[in-house]
């Protein structure tokens, strides 16, 4: 497949997360998604909201740009996200980051505010906190190069923090790994209250925890949620 054939799926998978996890209702719309190539520095992330795109259940391959590591944007006539400081400090540290998911999640971001550890409670999502995740001081957005810099640094592995009293970031290799975990994360925090609720919370042991990351595909539940929004709209 040609390059510019890659970079026009990493654009469309870009504006599909951006859809579904608007339609989950943990994106927010400050929310924001981004996919590069590997081995590229183009950075294709969705623009920054405003009227031409309200609801992100709308967002177009138009409402996704590309820019460089210095947050030109090189291709797109919009800005992009007002916190793509983030992502790009994220993916110039990490060379092995194809993808960012970057939310306001409730349940997830609830437990960044007390500093509690989300538990893997649940089948194939446990592994996304099979270790615990780190916490990054965030009441603001992470909006210039210094604080954005800090937060690689911070990232735990697999790629996932908190930003406390704001959301949480996930960044993996691809953008349907990145997307699934941040819905699983999700899943994860409200069943770790549940269950706190309820009584004692038993945990996956470890080693199911990996038999079942090796029985499992993320790009399976990707196809299931990708179905949840249209796609045939997106040019
Ligand atoms: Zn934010």
């Amino acid at each position: 497949m040609a390059v510019e054939e890659k970079e026009f799926e990493l654009r469309r998978k870009v504006a599909i997360s951006t859809r579904f996890l608007a339609h989950l209702g943990i994106l927010d719309y400050l929310g924001s998604v981004s996919a590069r190539l590997h081995g590229s520095d183009r950075i294709w992330v969705v623009s920054a909201f405003g009227t031409r795109n309200p609801s992100r259940l709308g967002t177009k391959l138009r409402d996704v740009v590309c820019i460089d590591l210095d947050g030109r944007v090189l291709e797109g006539d919009q800005d992009p996200t007002f916190e793509w400081r983030q992502h790009v400090e994220i993916y110039r540290a990490r060379p092995d980051v194809g993808s960012v998911v970057h939310t306001h999640q409730k349940m997830a971001k609830a437990f960044g505010i007390v500093e509690r550890d989300i538990l893997p409670l649940l089948h194939i999502q446990s592994k996304i906190v099979a270790k615990p995740i780190p916490f990054f001081s965030s009441a603001t957005f992470v909006s210039t190069k210094e604080r954005a810099q800090l937060l690689p640094q911070t990232l735990g592995d697999p790629y996932v923090c908190h930003l406390r009293n704001h959301g949480v970031v996930v960044e993996v290799r691809v953008v349907e790994e990145a997307t699934i975990n941040t819905i699983s994360l999700e899943q994860l925090a409200e069943m770790t209250y549940i269950t706190a609720v309820l009584g004692k919370p038993r945990v996956v042991p470890q080693a199911d925890i990996e038999a079942l990351a090796a029985a499992t595909s993320d790009l399976d539940t990707w196809t299931y949620y990708s179905h949840m929004v249209p796609t045939e709209d997106l040019e």
